[in-house]
């Protein structure tokens, strides 16, 4: 009677096992986080390598079983599952923060921009002398746009997007996520080598409007690091994640900020041809315009878009390129929407 006991308990202890990695799935804190902070309380949208979205109640399919092979760490889930983009929150600050890009005005409101005249002459023929030297000649009087490319690195978008760049003589900003830096190293070389500028997304998309300032400085840091380390170039600028601020984070964060004033909506449309429009339907000179770098689609709307703002006339240019020209450089601490004439 007492073996028989001992085999029972033996047996409950090895079903508590064979429970254990699922439940340690579904504890995960950064699943957690996304299903908390992009759709509501018990819902995740995980995003694959592939750029496939799923969207539904509880853990990523499969996630279990991966579970099983590689023991979860802290950052393995966003690096795998392609943590979900900017998501809902980007959605409830959209109307907001278009309206405020719609004037500069708005932006110095926010703690933001110079006074455009502020740029003089004489900094915008330095900077015109030094893009000569290097073989690129951007010229002020002439519209420009700045294309930013969020989420990545993920090579398979983001290598079309710069073999179509390099075709019309344009340069993007890739805004990335520094816990996905040293899977991708040479795809940030790349972007170094090209001339794009790497951004600082943060390290793990955290929304910094729900963390400490520690935390924020921890975020933006780390990020820094990840790309320093694998293309030895630092960003300046930083977007934050789901464009959510509020005091906390502008104080925690003097890096010049840069927003967006179109948001094309990839993340949710997914559609090439509505992304396609969302730019070229309302692209203004000083335009900066959002997009992200994990889906295929917009992949394919990118190299609609920067063929059509070529005849258009239109300087594909980096965020920093835009604010050399338009605005003398950066002011650490500002907020940037858009950099019109
Ligand atoms: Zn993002």
């Amino acid at each position: 009677m007492k073996r028989w006991k001992e085999i029972l308990a033996a047996a409950a202890v090895v079903s508590v096992l064979a429970a254990w990695p699922a439940a340690a799935a579904e504890m995960n804190p950064i699943q957690n986080d996304w299903q908390n902070e992009n759709l509501g309380p018990g819902v995740a949208r995980w995003v694959d390598e592939s750029g496939n979205v799923s969207e539904q109640t509880g853990v990523r399919p499969g996630a279990e079983e991966e579970q099983l092979e590689v023991p979860a760490g802290p950052w393995q889930d966003v690096e795998e599952a392609q943590a979900a983009t900017d998501g809902q929150s980007q959605e409830q600050t959209g109307t907001q923060e278009q309206s405020q890009a719609g004037e500069e005005t708005a932006a110095a409101e926010e703690g933001g921009e110079q006074d455009p005249a502020a740029a003089g002459d004489q900094s915008r023929e330095q900077g015109g002398e030094q893009e000569a030297a290097a073989g690129r000649v951007i010229d002020p009087a002439r519209p420009m746009v700045a294309l930013t490319f969020d989420d990545g690195p993920q090579p398979s978008v983001g290598n079309r997007i710069m073999d179509c760049l390099a075709q019309y003589n344009g340069k993007a900003t890739f805004y990335v996520v520094g816990n996905r830096a040293s899977s991708h190293a040479a795809e940030l070389q790349r972007m170094v080598a090209e001339g794009h500028e790497i951004g600082n997304h943060s390290y793990s998309h955290k929304y910094f409007n729900t963390l400490s300032t520690a935390q924020i400085r921890q975020e933006v840091d780390r990020c820094a690091d990840a790309v320093q380390a694998v293309c030895g170039v630092r960003p300046v600028t930083v977007r934050l994640p789901g464009g959510n601020k509020n005091a906390t984070v502008l104080a925690a964060v003097q890096e010049p900020i840069v927003l967006w004033s179109i948001d094309t909506l990839d993340w949710k449309t997914k559609n090439a041809s509505k992304t396609v429009s969302a730019v070229l339907d309302n692209v203004k000179d000083g335009d900066i315009i959002l997009m992200h770098e994990l889906y295929q689609a917009s992949g394919d709307a990118a190299l609609q878009i920067i063929p059509e703002l070529y005849n258009r006339g239109y300087q594909m240019v980096t965020v920093s390129e835009m604010a050399q020209y338009r605005r003398g450089g950066w002011q650490n601490g500002q907020v940037y929407y858009s950099m019109r004439p």
